[in-house]
């Protein structure tokens, strides 16, 4: 039973006038305190739509049902003022492209104190201050850097101050989505690397999204991997990512990036196809078009996702099959 984030079912279809988007589909999801987890999968597999729902993000037209439990209690129907504490202060977000968020025109250590003033209106300012040094020196920058606007600092810089800001309020749960993935290949692994010392150090949970199979085998304890909105393997992390069950684990483990190839980074190489469009799943298992093994029975059901000991579990009938 794991104490922090549980998560039960979720399913969350986009309603727009095109039709109904189900873009994720009954996920189980489990994380416990000072854990690490990744969700791995290409574009498009369901991993930023699935994020949404830990602080019920998503938009109002979109139908989520299932639980999203966070310790213990249901995000999805929680009080309105419940979900204010709980946004920044139980757990907050590192987004995927958050370097274009900051205020050109504020100094970023402005914009660091801004969730702490607006959690706890009783900080002064030279508490908030303070508190800013300290979450500056935390993620490897200067306390003197709080003075610098945007456009005066790097991207990775500016993602410390994404990652400073996200552990302005103390969180127990760091939810960051393609944290790096903007952020050219050495600076990314800088980037992660304090990430995921913070995490060990503070003793918080992290759900880290990444299309990049090789980052989060290096980061995380276990690794869930999506596809067409579900999960289709997830396991202790060097298993996911050394030893795949499903086809498509197996294919995402073995696109390691190029270096310098930006193309590299969202298409797997030797996958040839690109991921489902939701509102237009292929019948049976979403991975069988694109599947090296696919036999006819792959078609006929949806499959289940199996256990194969050890926390693994697949969703691919060919497991175990010659
Ligand atoms: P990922 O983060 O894995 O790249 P997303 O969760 O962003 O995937 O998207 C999953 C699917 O949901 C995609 O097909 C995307 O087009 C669709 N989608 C995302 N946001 C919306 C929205 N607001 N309305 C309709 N469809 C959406
Ligand atoms: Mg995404």
């Amino acid at each position: 039973m794991s104490d922090l984030l549980r998560m039960r079912d979720v399913s969350l279809t986009y309603r727009s006038e095109g039709g109904d988007v189900p873009a994720v589909r009954n996920v189980d999801l489990d994380l416990d305190r000072g854990e690490i987890v990744g969700i791995a999968g290409e574009s498009g597999c369901g991993k930023s739509t699935l994020a949404s729902t830990i602080l019920r993000l998503q938009p109002p037209t979109a139908r989520v049902t299932g639980e999203v439990l966070f310790e213990g209690q249901d995000v999805l129907t929680m009080s309105w003022g419940h979900l204010r504490a709980l946004r920044w202060a139980g757990a907050s977000m590192v987004f995927q492209g958050a370097l274009h968020s900051l205020n050109p025109v504020q100094r970023v250590g402005d914009q660091i104190a801004e969730p702490i003033h607006l959690h706890d209106p009783e900080t002064s300012d030279k508490q908030a201050h303070l508190r800013v040094g300290e979450l500056l020196e935390q993620v490897g920058l200067p306390a003197a850097r709080a003075r610098a606007y945007p456009h005066q600092l790097s991207g990775g810089q500016k993602q410390r101050i994404m990652i400073a800001m996200a552990l302005a309020c103390r969180p127990r749960l760091i939810v960051a989505d393609e944290p790096t993935t903007a952020l050219d290949v050495m600076v990314q692994a800088q980037v992660l690397h304090v990430l995921s010392g913070l995490v060990h150090e503070l003793g918080v949970g992290m759900l880290m999204i990444s299309h990049d199979l090789s980052v989060l085998a290096d980061l995380c304890d276990r690794i869930v991997v999506m596809y067409g909105g579900r999960v289709v393997e997830q396991g202790p992390s060097k298993l996911v990512f050394g030893e795949a069950l499903h086809p498509y684990a197996e294919a995402l483990s073995a696109a390691f990036p190029r270096v310098g190839d930006p193309a590299a980074r969202y298409a797997p190489s030797g996958l040839p196809g690109d991921p489902p469009d939701p509102a237009a799943l292929p019948p049976g298992c979403s991975f069988a078009p694109r599947c090296p093994r696919v036999i006819d029975d792959c078609t006929r059901a949806v499959p289940e996702l199996r256990s194969f000991g050890g926390d693994r579990q697949a969703s691919c009938i060919r497991v175990g099959q010659p």
